[in-house]
């Protein structure tokens, strides 16, 4: 077991009344991790801190802020083990899993690191004789970042990596899932050398939350907020950022179609499917959820991807390697058993899985969903996985478009051009023609549409998201006036 600390200021900290929360492995039940269980006032406190340290770190040049991110990097990659250790004791994730995030965080900072050189402004013609005009990006304020479980390390580093790029100090709101993984991804920044106060990192019970965040999106320096996690919360998260007109990155659930079209290369299509549903035991915003299928060649497809799915080794990730590991927690693993009784009652067949009794979840394939049954429209976030058939590309497409989320998708075609036309059709901020629907770069502009969310983390995108855009003029001659 772990007992972790947050950080304010730079300094190890408890929550101020003693108060501590702890996590416990979905396996087996022990506890993983004990942390502090903060207050709106230990919240506040972390912003105060972060408010503190922002003009010095926001005057810092982008030489010095490029360093200390690429040092953060390597420090996150040297602790690659210890991530996947408490990944395993938190979520149940795989071995797989943990070295995919710690790499593609590290990559993060990396390319946040290159971002610090990258913004720009813009010399802007004025019709004022003598005036230069220009448009400059300047740091915003202190930004608060809150990331969920299921991606902890990619997550939670993206919630901090681009806003310290463009010279913002940040306060982490840590999952309450995964406090220990939140953690380590603050050592490794301390480890850097960033200066006191630049991060600042806060845990907190279940049952605080809403305060905690409130408290800390209330705060007047607290000027951007990304928060990575569910609709349902996003939803509270935009409301709090509204009364108070704070801006704000939302990255929430998706249902990512995948179609499968009547000239697909049908090998390609089954790997690509098969990885998008059941990498990391489906728990990925972008995972395949639904696989909507041309019904000429629905019965080959489903033959391959429904032998590709039963070999997947599943068992507890501390004792060897897993492609499925442990589901987050039996909420889960009740909440997608009732998915299936009510996909099968309404005529769904079963491919190969099943329903589950312990979070070790199997891949599980439903065939002939329809729009009747739950499955179709809600987010399993499982390695439950739904199969609509239907009858050639615009009904493909109207599947696909079928949906609250948007978030990512693809398309398997070996008709490039008319993959390349579709994607420009689907109601999603992300759309890969002969890839999987899981697929995500730190230069990416990575967001979503409709209920999936609002606003982008990746590259120039990232800049745009955490930098203030001011209108500022020079006058180099005397200025004439009417009066
Ligand atoms: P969640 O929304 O339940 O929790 C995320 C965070 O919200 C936690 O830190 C929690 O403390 C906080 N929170 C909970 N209640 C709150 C409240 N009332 N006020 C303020 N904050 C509150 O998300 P989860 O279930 O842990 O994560 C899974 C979800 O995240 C899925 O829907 C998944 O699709 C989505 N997700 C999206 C992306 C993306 O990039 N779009 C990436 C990963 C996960």
């Amino acid at each position: 077991m772990s007992s972790i600390s947050m950080l304010i200021g730079g300094e190890q900290a408890q929550a101020r009344s003693g108060a501590t929360f702890s996590r416990a492995n979905p396996l087996d039940g022990q506890i993983a991790t004990t942390a502090p269980a903060a207050s709106p006032e230990d919240a506040i406190a972390a912003v105060d801190a972060a408010a503190a340290a922002f003009p010095a770190w926001s005057r810092t040049g982008p030489g010095e802020r490029r360093a200390l991110l690429v040092k953060a990097g390597h420090a996150l990659e040297a602790r690659a083990d210890e991530f996947a250790r408490a990944m395993a004791a938190e979520t149940g994730s795989s071995a797989l899993w943990a070295g995919f995030n710690v790499h593609l965080a590290a990559e993060m900072l990396v390319e946040a690191a290159a971002l610090t050189t990258q913004i720009e402004g813009q010399v802007i013609p004025s019709n004022v004789p003598g005036n230069l005009a220009m448009a400059i990006r300047q740091p915003a304020g202190v930004v608060l970042g809150i990331a969920p479980w299921n991606a902890p390390v990619i997550l939670g580093v993206r919630a901090v990596a681009v806003p310290l790029a463009c010279g913002n100090t940040v306060v982490f709101k840590g999952s309450e899932l995964c406090p220990a993984t939140h953690g380590l991804i603050i050592q490794a920044l301390q480890e850097a050398g960033l200066p006191k106060g630049v991060v600042n990192f806060v845990t907190n019970a279940p049952a605080d939350a809403g305060p905690v965040v409130e408290a800390m999106i209330a705060h007047p320096a607290v000027r951007r907020v990304n928060f990575t996690g569910s609709t349902h919360v996003g939803r509270i998260i935009a409301q709090r950022c509204a009364a108070h007109l704070k801006p704000s990155v939302l990255e929430l659930g998706g249902k990512a179609p995948l179609l499968v079209l009547d000239d697909a290369d049908l090998d390609a299509a089954v790997n690509g499917a098969a990885f998008g549903a059941f990498a990391n035991s489906g728990q990925i915003c972008m995972s395949t959820e639904r696989i909507v299928v041309d019904a000429k060649v629905a019965d080959a497809f489903v033959a391959k991807l429904a032998d590709k799915a039963k070999s997947l080794p599943l068992g507890d990730p501390r004792k060897g390697p897993v492609v499925l590991g442990s589901v987050v927690d039996m909420r889960t693993v009740h909440r997608v058993n009732e998915l299936i009784d009510d996909a099968l009652a309404k005529g769904a067949t079963l491919v190969c899985g099943g329903k589950a009794d312990s979070t070790l979840m199997p891949a599980t394939l439903l065939d002939h969903v329809t729009p009747a049954m739950r499955i179709y429209r809600d987010e399993t976030f499982a390695p439950v996985k739904a199969i609509v058939r239907v009858d050639g590309e615009e009904a493909a497409i109207a599947c696909a478009n079928d949906s609250e989320f948007g978030l990512s998708s693809s398309v398997f075609t070996r008709d490039t051009a008319r993959g390349w036309r579709i994607a420009q059709r689907i109601e999603s901020g992300i759309c890969h023609v002969n890839g999987p629907t899981v697929h995500d770069e730190a230069q990416m502009p990575f967001g979503g549409m409709k209920s999936s969310g609002w606003g982008h983390f990746g590259g120039r995108a990232g800049i745009e998201a955490f930098t203030e855009l001011r209108w500022v003029t020079l006058q180099t001659s005397p200025r004439q006036y009417p009066f």
